[in-house]
């Protein structure tokens, strides 16, 4: 077919691959709307620098003109920078598609490698591969979405030109859902940035899709949510909760999908053990020194029972922990506390 859309590869990491999605059946439609991969969001107020590895100054104007719209509703901060080795890598490589790894995955990329490739140009693109670089995910893999695919078509499509992928690909990147214990978000939304264009002929109830080119209002909502990057009265950092080192902390996770974040001082350098107890499975991150958005160390389950713990050697400075419930409709009280 001469006319088969250019779609997105979402890049993920082997360690993803390891857990396949699964279809869900009997999904209720909730409150959310936009879909998120569990685990892969930035600390809420990240700045996060962007470089560009090739590309003309208008490709690049093009980028710095467009991209950012995401951070007027999400509580991020896009600093493009001339230093090669930024946090976010893009090329325009014409001969590899369009693709971006997922939220935090682009910390675990080899710093000399691309994170996100923009193959071909326009405002939709733009906002749609850095849509998936703050962590967002395809929507027409919502297992809200109800797709019906006509299979063979859309492999016959997908295989031939411009994309030549394999079937494994088009099962990746289109036919498979994500279960819904991997999200955050249930409802549909066909006006999504996240959705991609496809004929009524790919699905067998004659449901085709428009290019769209803007943020939806649903994305928007989606992305300023509580879950997401919430935009707080005061600076991010006053939304943080600050933990005294060899002392415990109450906290909750209150709401499903939620994300509570927390920041202590080092001054002195040594051993460091940061865990949680309690009964709630929660899962730990840790960022720094002095950055929300270098990644130190993750955890689940090394502490008793299904607590996080992490034990690193730290110098002075100031370090961020993120910690959420280990399955995204989990909820539950739980200490935190830090020794040295
Ligand atoms: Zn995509």
């Amino acid at each position: 077919m001469a006319n088969a859309p250019k779609m997105c590869f979402d890049r993920i990491l082997p360690r993803d691959l390891a857990r396949p999605a699964r279809l869900v059946r009997g999904y209720r439609p909730g409150r959310d709307r936009a879909i998120s991969l569990i685990g892969k969001q930035w600390v809420n107020g990240s700045t996060i620098s962007i470089s560009f590895l090739d590309g003309t100054q208008e490709q690049k104007e093009m980028v710095r003109s467009h991209a950012p719209e995401w951070t007027e509703y999400a509580n991020l901060h896009f600093q493009f920078t001339e230093n090669p080795v930024a946090q976010i890598r893009v090329t325009f490589d014409a001969s590899d598609g369009a693709w971006s790894y997922v939220g935090t995955d682009n910390l675990d990329i080899p710093l000399h490698a691309a994170t996100l490739n923009l193959g071909w140009q326009d405002e939709g693109v733009i906002l749609h591969e850095f849509g998936h670089m703050i962590g967002l995910s395809h929507e027409h893999q919502n297992p809200g979405g109800g797709m019906q695919w006509n299979e063979a078509r859309v492999i016959a499509d997908l295989q031939g030109p411009p994309n030549y992928w394999t079937e494994a690909q088009i099962r990746h990147n289109v036919l498979d859902k994500y279960s819904a214990d991997q999200l955050h978000g249930t409802e549909f939304d066909p006006e999504s940035i996240m959705l991609y264009a496809f004929p009524a002929d790919w699905t067998t109830n004659g449901f085709g899709t428009e290019e769209n080119e803007e943020l939806s209002e649903m994305d928007k909502e989606f992305v300023r949510a509580a879950t997401m990057y919430p935009r707080t009265a005061g600076p991010a950092d006053d939304d943080i909760v600050e933990l005294r080192v060899s002392a415990a902390t109450s906290a909750s996770i209150g709401q499903a999908g939620e994300v509570d974040e927390f920041k202590f001082e080092v001054t002195s350098r040594g051993a460091h053990v940061i865990q949680t107890t309690g009964t709630t499975d929660v899962f730990m991150t840790l960022f720094g020194p002095n950055s929300k958005t270098v990644k130190l160390a993750e955890n689940d389950d090394s502490g008793a029972g299904r607590n996080a713990l992490i034990r690193a050697d730290l110098t002075p400075g100031t370090y961020y922990v993120q910690v959420r419930h280990y399955s995204p409709i989990g909820m539950g009280d739980y200490s935190i506390a830090i020794q040295r």
